[in-house]
């Protein structure tokens, strides 16, 4: 029999679109001998559809669910959730109008969930927790490396309690910073100096991020990444090489092959990764093979010091004068397309995209199973 799987696309985040992108390769490739496949997709409000309305968010996007409704006076946006996967399920409502989350009798339809969800609410141990409560098995870290991954200051905590190398940074609150701004700036210009990065500390896709030379810049940089999150993280900014190693498995993970990014702007921001396609991932990253072999054994060593499961891809930095190795960050759900960097680098260290997908499905299963 097959194995159903829920693939789980879209939320809140300022990651939405992505998701979708690496959510379409993921469903496309999943082999159709093995599993049923049932798309479940989150809307930017946090409403969930699943089956026949969510395999329509794929194929057009959110606009072909958004004909206004009527009802009596009010106008509500799209989704009913009144069609789900064809035949196998009754057909039942979700609710509009107000965060929803998968109905049971979609639940009990699905052996194993892959969230391919990226950022807040996906990637940060929230859903994870219901699946947990749940007793559904998902693809990817659990809850607390999935929340520990996301926020780069206690990341960086874990990090540094395993001896990791990093860059240096402050971090504070929005609250700081709106009571005592001049206290936040000294405190940059004293540990740091310029240039620096700032960053909201729960996000990714370099949503957020500003790299910063003055004091002025600095200002802006906090207030817009202030907008995202509560915590704001400043780092020194290196001039640097970027190196990523996928990482995969569980109690015995193993790393790929590194890839280095050369990215298409003055960093890898969100035009670089996503919108003008001139960034270029050179894989297996052109460095020596001491380096190699190092940053794969650092990777290792992140991905266990946050307790990390399935997948995860790690990031550092390679400092240009020194050749120092940094660890920049982990993400426990890096993008997924087929042309991501974190499925690239397994094609290249000889498991092939459909392969892999099915190697994460198992390892989701295994971890349920040694839980129990
Ligand atoms: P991802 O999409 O990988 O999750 P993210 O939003 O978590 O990204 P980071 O990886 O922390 O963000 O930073 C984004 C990019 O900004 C890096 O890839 C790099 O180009 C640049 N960058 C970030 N921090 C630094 C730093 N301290 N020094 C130099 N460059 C940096
Ligand atoms: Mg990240
Ligand atoms: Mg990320
Ligand atoms: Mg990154």
């Amino acid at each position: 029999t097959r194995i159903r799987v829920g693939v789980v696309f879209g939320g809140k985040s300022g990651e939405h679109e992505v998701s979708i992108e690496s959510a379409k390769s993921v469903i496309e490739a999943l082999d159709r001998n093995k599993y049923d496949v049932m798309p479940i997709a989150i809307d930017k409000q946090g409403r969930w559809s699943a089956g026949e309305r969510a395999r329509r968010v794929l194929e057009g996007g959110w606009a072909t669910l958004q004909a206004p409704r009527t009802n009596g006076n009010v106008v509500t946006e799209g989704n009913t959730g009144d069609d789900v996967f064809a035949g196998s399920v009754p057909e039942q409502g979700l609710q509009t109008g107000q965060p929803s989350v998968i109905p049971e009798h979609v639940m009990e339809s699905i052996d194993v969930l892959f969230p391919v969800l990226h950022g807040s609410y996906g990637e940060d141990g929230t859903v994870q927790g219901m699946f947990e409560l749940l007793n559904v098995p998902y693809v990817g870290a659990g809850v607390a490396a999935s929340s520990v991954g996301m926020d780069k200051v206690l990341m960086k905590r874990m990090f540094a309690a395993v001896g990791l190398p990093q860059v240096d940074y402050v971090y504070c609150t929005r609250n700081e910073w709106e009571t005592d701004p001049s206290m936040v700036t000294k405190n940059v210009e004293t540990r740091l100096g310029y240039p620096c990065f700032v960053k909201p500390a729960n996000l990714g896709s370099s949503v957020g991020i500003s790299k910063v030379k003055s004091q002025a810049e600095l200002r802006n940089a906090i207030d817009l990444a202030a907008k995202y999150d509560r915590k704001i993280i400043i780092e020194q900014g290196l001039n640097v090489r970027e190196v990523e190693v996928a990482v995969l498995g569980n109690d015995a993970p193993k790393a790929s092959v590194p890839g280095e990014v050369i990215p298409s702007n003055e960093f890898y921001d969100y035009r670089a990764k996503y919108l003008d396609g001139e960034s270029t991932l050179m894989i297996p990253a052109p460095i020596s093979d001491e380096l190699t072999e190092e940053i794969r054994r650092l990777a290792i060593q992140a991905y266990k010091a946050i307790d990390c499961s399935g997948l995860a891809r790690v990031d550092f930095f390679v400092e240009k004068d020194t050749q120092r190795v940094l660890i920049n960050e982990i993400n426990t759900m890096p993008g997924f397309t087929k042309f991501s960097m974190y499925p690239k680098l397994w094609e290249a260290t000889g498991v092939a995209y459909s392969e892999l997908i099915g190697k994460l499905l198992a390892y989701a299963i295994e971890r349920a199973e040694e839980r129990r």
